[in-house]
């Protein structure tokens, strides 16, 4: 079970070249084929060549022009930022310009006659070393402020390093030509390198690190690539994944390293026939057994899902990430009003009348754009993200909101406001929207007026507060990847706190019940888009607590239809009542095996 807090981590020897992991199944699909571990551009291997003496030249001119990019792209960043952060930006131009480290590259250079990468990584790590070592809190600072101003300045020399794939869609040195096909291991991986792997054609991925709620393993549900995540052991069972083959099983969340080829091939025949004969074809079913609807809408990333989730059955798109428009490699170019207005109406045209509800820009957390990142935040996901960095960006906010106004006039486009934590943020996005609405007037752009307004409810003060909330909005809907987040105090990507991160924590579901009748008794439309919405057991118990709307992965919706539409809503009410009286997790599981157990086994 996907919500399921205490899963189980275990290692099945299957002889002694191969052995299987266990993870979270975040992604449905079987692949066999080969292994590529992942090269972030932060993490990627520095080349190291000889050069001859006349290429200095060369090869200082190529410093220079990434130090002239970086230099630009900083000073980019400046503008509209805050004070602190132009503090942060400033101190990294400074080191750009350094009269003492700049010298020691051109002298390690032209003495050790390499490529200026490896020149600069020598360079960048014997200062770093010799800061630390100094015992000083403040030099030991000054070491990450060199490594973060000088990566930026190997990150464009990596661009630049005239490899044909490095400018590849992949991210950095992880070329296209070599994931292609092939299963993307790794520690871990930032959502902007996710961001490129579905251009890139990686066949699966597997991660010893992150949750079902991870942006990854969003990501890679809604592009229909098989994924596995938070497989303990797997860097030191795998070592640098050379040469290796694996078997991935995204719906069981089991990973086989090595297997032989006999046994994959069998594995994946099994699977295959299993899949082509559930298949079922037409409409999804839209209503319990006893006739009472219910209605599914899709999460997507970008516009290009939308097809996707049309295939599925999707009555509309509940949730539009749109900060995957912002995330990309070079995430400090924002896209422009033009580039938004197209990416939403093109959505709102795409689903043809169905609800397009398009979330404003959530990032911060593990999605930071290149100005958070810099602030270096001591706990970002309680800092400045989502609402609270729109309200103080007011120029990138006030294009996000006039490019979704702008689509408006081309579909029912919605917009929904993340992680708001009190009446107050909330009042002042409405203002910002109102503003946005006067300027599109004066421009003359056509847009719906009366455009409807949601609140994500993924804080718990807002959950507590949602009847305050349900009078200003015209709809809410629950965030609850980070509402259990946030209520547990447990981070949602931590496996070692997972055992808290759990959905059916009484403290959880009397949330989430209380924003059901408060969006039930002031007439304001209530969903869901968390993961709990695709999970099958857990749709059932939010349909008996007396949700009607569910936003989950295009891929989830089949089954997720299938056991909603197997009850009545009478056992689902009567089972939503028990399982709200449980004193614990467990307790909820227990009653839900117990009442719901068939639903899961028939799937
Ligand atoms: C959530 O928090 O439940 C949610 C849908 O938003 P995200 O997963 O993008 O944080
Ligand atoms: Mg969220």
């Amino acid at each position: 079970m996907v919500c399921k807090a205490d899963f189980l981590f275990y290692t099945v020897s299957m002889n002694s070249e191969c052995k299987s992991l266990r993870g979270f199944p975040v992604s449905p699909g079987v692949v066999y084929g080969e292994v590529v571990a992942a090269k972030e551009e932060s993490s990627a291997e520095i080349p190291r060549r000889n050069i001859s003496e006349d290429q200095i030249e060369y090869e200082w001119k190529r410093f220079e022009g990434a130090l002239n990019i970086s230099k630009k792209e900083i000073a980019g960043l400046k503008e509209g930022g805050d004070k602190t952060q132009n503090e942060i930006l400033d101190a990294q131009l400074l080191m750009l310009n350094d009269p003492e480290f700049l010298p020691l590259v051109k002298k390690e250079l032209e003495s050790k006659l390499v490529n200026i990468e490896s020149a600069l990584d020598s360079c960048i790590c014997s200062a770093t070393a010799l800061l630390r070592s100094s015992g000083d809190e403040y030099l030991a600072c000054r070491a990450a402020d060199i490594e973060d101003a000088f990566g930026r300045v190997m990150r464009r020399l990596l661009d630049r390093c005239g490899r044909k794939e490095c400018s590849g869609d992949s991210g950095g040195c992880g070329c296209s030509a070599t994931l292609a096909g092939k299963i993307l291991a790794a520690g871990n991986i930032s959502p902007s390198y996710a961001v490129s792997l579905k251009k890139a054609g990686v066949a699966a991925i597997v991660l010893e690190e992150g949750g079902p709620a991870c942006h990854v393993a969003i990501l890679a549900r809604s592009w229909n690539i098989p994924a596995v995540v938070g497989v303990r052991g797997l860097c030191g069972t795998a070592g640098d994944f050379s040469g290796m083959r694996m078997l991935v099983d995204g719906r069981a969340g089991t990973v086989f390293i090595n297997p032989p080829e006999k046994y994959a091939e069998d594995y994946i025949k099994t699977e295959r026939e299993k899949a082509a004969s559930s298949k079922k074809t037409g409409k999804l079913p839209s209503e319990t057994s006893d006739g009472v609807p219910f209605s599914l809408l899709a999460n997507i990333a970008v516009p290009g899902d939308c097809a996707g989730a049309l295939s599925c059955g999707a009555a509309g798109v509940g949730l539009f990430r749109s900060e995957f428009l912002f995330l990309r490699d070079d995430s400090f170019s924002l896209p422009d009003e033009e580039e938004q207005f197209e990416a939403y109406s093109s959505a709102a045209r795409a689903m043809d009348g169905r609800p397009v509800t398009i979330r404003t820009l959530d990032v911060g957390g593990d999605k930071s754009l290149s100005s958070q990142a810099a602030l270096k935040e001591k706990n970002p996901l309680l800092g400045w993200r989502a609402i609270r960095f729109c309200l103080d960006e007011k120029e990138i906010f006030q294009t996000q909101l006039r490019a979704v106004l702008r689509a408006s006039a081309f579909g029912d486009v919605r917009i929904m406001f993340p992680m708001v934590a009190s009446v107050y943020e909330l009042d002042k996005a409405l203002s910002a929207l109102e503003e946005a609405k006067a300027s599109c007037r004066r421009d003359g752009f056509n847009f719906n007026e009366n455009i409807m307004t949601g609140v994500m409810i993924e804080i718990p003060s807002v959950a507590v507060c949602a009847d305050i909330m349900a009078r200003r909005v015209s709809f809410m809907s629950v965030g609850s990847n980070d509402l259990i987040q946030y209520t547990m105090a447990a981070d949602r990507e931590n496996p070692k706190v997972s055992y808290l991160y759990n959905c059916f924590d009484p403290a959880v579901l009397r949330l989430i019940k209380n924003v059901i009748d408060a969006g039930g008794k002031h007439g304001t439309e209530v969903s869901l888009c968390g993961e709990m919405g695709g999970n099958p057991v857990s749709a059932c118990l939010l349909f008996g607590m007396g949700l009607r709307k569910f936003s989950m992965s295009a891929a989830l919706m089949e089954q997720v239809s299938a056991a909603l539409s197997s009850c009545s809503s009478v056992k689902l009410e009567q089972t939503a009542e028990a399982v709200l009286r449980a004193c614990s997790s467990a307790e909820a599981e227990s009653i839900l095996e117990r009442e719901l157990g068939g639903i899961t086994a028939g799937l």
